[in-house]
């Protein structure tokens, strides 16, 4: 038997009325606050998210579908979205009219171990402001994310944010978080010891148990913070209750990709099944100048679209149909059906064709098609010019069918639809 690859899955029915919703209301929002869609290719050189993204994070070191091309070439299905975008700033001459702000959406591909809301092919949609460094641009960007999820309708949620500060306090912080975990090392997790080397701030982010024990206990940014980041933090925060966005710091989130400086932040359901983070983001100082481009910061946030599909309800999503359905009894009526069907076309009438089985079966199909209305021509209409309107589903039986010429049909459909 053929199926989906494990972790992947078809999007159909339900789940891509949820979607096109999803997206249609993000691009609303991100167009209000200045944003322009862009699409970048799915597949990237390896080298543009081994740069971007840091090889000891877990994306990178585990999750990739990395494969050779035909050419030998390093190529990586995209992970996530950020890296493949500041790339085409560089390679599209952007740096020429920073700051630049674009807003993507599409699949992504990590290979990690499926579960609700985890797959191996997942859907994000994001921003990115790149080229504009302030409190006002972190507050802007957070409050943007959260009119999106509300303007799906996603209201549940607690806005989770930190600073990592700049390159400095990071470093001092680092150093002081080494002390710490090294006398903690024989506890660790093998994944923790290899970071307390290449990448301790990763080891906040660890999802084992005792290393999270041995995390609660250890020194946090803010004792580390410079005064310049202090303030920036400060500001930020009382930037997004000036903007009515409440949030609450947490001075563990520091996010699983290394280009984080700054302001962090996270989305949370707070009740309900699934509590797993809806979408995140941060500030980025370096980013762009891992590709050679300019030394401009920016900042972004994803968001993941199954999360959120998981928290909309199935029955707001039902179909709704406007159709009608054109029905010829025998097949000599097929041909003026045929003739009618394009006339409703022309007249941007949904409709369907629906000439095979019986007239039993075909007014089957229009009722699983949910039609509202079904046009049946048989050999009396045929020869005088008329349709017989059939109303679907409709309980009184008076009110069932219709007579109707056929130079009456288009006004007709449109005044009972
Ligand atoms: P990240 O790029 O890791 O910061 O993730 C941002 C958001 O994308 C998360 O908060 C999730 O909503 C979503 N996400 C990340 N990984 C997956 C996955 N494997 N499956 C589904 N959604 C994901």
């Amino acid at each position: 038997m053929f199926r989906p690859v494990r972790g992947m899955k078809d999007l159909y029915g339900t789940d891509i009325r949820k979607y096109n919703y999803i997206i249609n209301k993000a691009v609303q929002i991100g167009e209000k606050y200045g944003y322009s869609i862009i699409n970048t290719p799915i597949l990237e050189y390896t080298d543009v998210f081994v740069r971007a993204i840091g090889d000891e994070t877990d994306i990178v070191s585990k999750e990739m579908y990395t494969f050779l091309d035909k050419g030998g070439e390093s190529i990586t299905l995209r992970p996530e979205g950020t890296a493949g975008i500041m790339r085409a700033i560089v390679t599209e001459s952007m740096t020429q009219s920073l700051p630049v702000k674009l807003m993507y959406y599409g699949e992504m591909f990590r290979y990690d171990r499926p579960q609700k809301g985890r797959y191996r092919q997942f859907h994000q949609l994001g921003c990115e402001h790149v080229g504009d460094k302030s409190p006002y641009t972190d507050a802007i960007t957070i409050a943007l994310a959260v009119e999106i999820l509300n303007s799906i309708g996603i209201f549940d949620f607690k806005v989770l944010i930190n600073t990592l500060g700049d390159t400095k306090t990071r470093e001092d912080y680092t150093k002081g978080l080494v002390k710490y975990l090294s006398r903690h090392e024989g506890d660790l997790s093998e994944d923790s010891k290899r970071r307390l080397v290449k990448n301790p701030l990763r080891i906040l982010d660890s999802k084992d148990k005792k290393d999270r024990e041995i995390c609660l206990m250890s020194p946090v940014i803010t004792d580390y913070l410079s005064k310049e980041s202090l303030t920036y933090f400060e500001k930020v925060c009382s930037l997004l209750s000036k903007f009515g966005v409440n949030y609450e710091v947490n001075n563990f989130l520091v996010r699983g990709l290394d280009y984080y400086t700054h302001t962090t932040f996270e989305f949370k359901p707070v009740s309900g099944e699934y509590r797993e983070a809806l979408g995140g983001g941060g500030r980025y100082d370096n980013l762009l100048s891992a590709f050679k481009g300019a030394d401009v910061s920016g900042i972004g946030f994803a968001i993941g679209i199954e999360r959120l599909m998981l928290l909309l309800e199935d029955n707001k999503f039902l179909p709704v149909s406007k159709k009608v359905a054109v029905i010829p009894v025998s097949e000599n009526e097929n041909d003026t059906s045929f003739d009618l069907l394009k006339t409703l076309y022309s007249c941007e009438i949904e409709a369907e064709f629906l000439h095979m089985g019986t007239i039993t079966k075909k007014l089957k199909v229009a009722n699983r098609l949910q039609c509202k209305l079904a046009l049946i021509v048989g050999e009396t209409e045929f020869k005088n010019g008329t349709v017989t309107v059939k109303f679907m589903n409709q309980e009184d039986s008076s009110l069932k069918t219709k007579l109707i010429t056929r130079d009456d049909v288009v006004n007709f459909i449109k005044c009972n639809l």
